[in-house]
């Protein structure tokens, strides 16, 4: 699957100056949610990782994505896994699971963002399902930025990646963009603003 094309042809992969959830700036953004606006490829994209998934042997009773990001691929995964789907929310900053779900004790929860890049968001709504007493089995996103090692990628992990090494994570794709901190962005050394995705029309 040629997750880079499908990207492309739905103008989802932006370039320009952007500020990233991270604080880091990129002269590329990848918006799912233009992707995943067409229900088929969001199914198309969550059948090939489900596949993945499964030949893998891993077992899961529950994926849990964190909100906003992870919304639909999340759904789309856990349809296409036929497994219970729940979510994780900010509320004032603070990732929390509301809407009466619950997480049983040992629950198997696979995280699923859109993109991982240092696994930041995936990793506090994780914690939040263990404090539940759930089990974190493995982390997925439909494609990654490249921090962290996915499964059957020679991509290496870097020290800024912030999943645990001992589960496995799941992507259709390496995206390995350079990203800059604003002090050293020469984006913005050449006098540009770096703008938040989603803002502005994109
Ligand atoms: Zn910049």
């Amino acid at each position: 699957m040629d997750v880079k094309k499908i990207y492309m042809d739905a103008d989802a992969l932006l370039e320009g100056h952007f500020k990233l959830s991270s604080g880091n700036h990129s002269q590329f953004y990848l918006q799912s949610a233009k992707v995943l606006e067409d229900p088929r490829t969001a199914q198309l994209l969550a059948r090939a990782l489900a596949d993945e998934i499964k030949e893998s042997g891993l077992k899961i009773d529950t994926v849990c994505a964190p909100a906003l990001g992870g919304l639909i691929a999340g759904f789309a995964l856990a349809q296409a896994l036929d497994v219970r789907y729940i979510f994780a929310e900010r509320v004032d900053g603070v990732m929390s699971i509301r809407r009466g779900f619950e997480v049983s004790k040992g629950e198997k929860v696979l995280m699923c963002e859109d993109i991982i890049t240092t696994g930041g968001s995936a990793m506090e709504a994780a914690a939040v399902v263990k404090e539940l007493g759930g089990e974190i089995v493995g982390v997925v996103a439909l494609a990654n930025r490249g921090f962290c090692k996915r499964e059957n990628s020679d991509v290496t992990t870097k020290p800024n990646c912030k999943l645990p090494q001992n589960i496995p994570f799941f992507a259709l794709e390496d995206f390995t963009f350079e990203m800059y901190s604003p002090d050293a962005c020469p984006l913005c050394k050449d006098g540009s603003e770096a703008i938040k995705p989603g803002s502005r029309g994109n």
